[in-house]
């Protein structure tokens, strides 16, 4: 599955003179190093096919950045979901479905606290049976890296879940949504997919302010292509920001691998001399990957475009 770390071995897979086929919708290949990778992916990308020394990772980055893992917790009285979207898929993880509540109260479910000489007996199922969902929550959220949740039920089902669930995973919650009750899979990705939409529009507005705002306070952060590949240069890079359909041409030090788009005729680091690059934002991206950086595509800014379309939050 495409991850971070999937990426950073594709970035560290160039150099060496290898020539890399990258074919969007889904493959990577070089033949000399028998390497071939298929991403089968559900969303939209912009067909094209890229030919060159290193694999072409931007569209993938795109792709992480703009659609990361989603967690749906669908309850009702009797039974409990978990799904995990990513990348326009939806699948199931886990369904908790009630166990046997003693008696008549069966029919309340084990949201139902309800009186009598059953309630403690009942409380214990209730509370068991939320935490087992609880429990699968937290190891889908760490197994996935996943930190957007997005709880569906009804009005006073959702009340009672965010009732029981700790404030660690409350904080996670995105969004919430009425389902029917016999959604599915299928059902449920089409209701989530405009709410998640929403939100990552809201998170890259954000995104595109605090780097702006950041950028010119002078605080850790920079706007502007060069000021952004002289930090990647310097390994100072934490988080690259940039629009998605930002792509221009410059050179690269054949020696020490100095990114620019200028073109000036010897390294200022090591005096070698340069090569012309087609994909300069894709080598940016892939070095800033290469230093552990995170990557956000912002798929629209008038502010980002204003501002050379590409910036960074620094390390230090
Ligand atoms: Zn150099």
């Amino acid at each position: 599955m495409l991850n971070y770390s999937e990426l950073k071995q594709l970035s560290a897979l160039g150099g060496n003179g290898n020539m890399f086929v990258s074919l969007y919708l889904n493959v990577i290949s070089s033949a000399p190093l028998g390497f071939w990778r298929e991403y089968n992916l559900s969303l939209p990308v912009k067909n094209e096919i890229v030919v060159d020394s290193t694999p072409y990772i931007k569209p993938l980055a795109a792709l992480l950045s703009s659609y990361p893992r989603y967690i749906v917790l669908v309850a009702d009285k009797e039974s409990a979901r978990l799904f995990l979207i990513h990348l326009g898929r939806i699948e199931i993880y886990t369904e908790h479905v009630t166990p046997d509540i003693p008696g008549k109260h069966k029919k309340g479910g084990w949201f139902a606290l309800e009186q009598g000489r059953y309630e403690r007996h009942i409380d214990f199922h209730i509370s068991q049976h939320m935490k087992d969902v609880i429990k699968s929550l937290e190891e889908l959220l760490i197994r996935e890296s996943a930190d957007r949740i997005i709880l569906g039920g009804s009005e006073e089902t959702l009340a009672k879940v965010k009732n029981m669930l700790p404030h660690t995973i409350l904080d996670k919650v995105i969004a919430t949504f009425h389902p029917e009750k016999m959604s599915g899979g299928k059902d449920i990705l089409n209701e989530t997919l405009c709410l998640i939409e929403g939100f990552e529009r809201n998170k890259e507005k954000e995104i595109v302010e605090d780097l702006i705002t950041r950028a010119m306070k002078g605080n850790m952060a920079v706007i502007g292509l060069e000021d952004v590949l002289t930090n990647i240069r310097n390994g100072k890079v934490m988080n690259l920001i940039f629009l998605k359909d930002l792509s221009t041409t410059g050179f690269k030090c054949k020696n020490c691998g100095l990114l620019t788009s200028h073109a000036i005729k010897a390294c200022p680091y090591c005096s070698g001399t340069f090569e012309d690059v087609n994909y300069l934002i894709d080598l940016a991206a892939q070095k800033a990957v290469e230093q552990g950086a995170t990557i956000d595509v912002i798929s629209d800014s008038t502010e980002l475009a204003r501002a050379g379309g590409i910036g960074a939050i620094l390390r230090f």
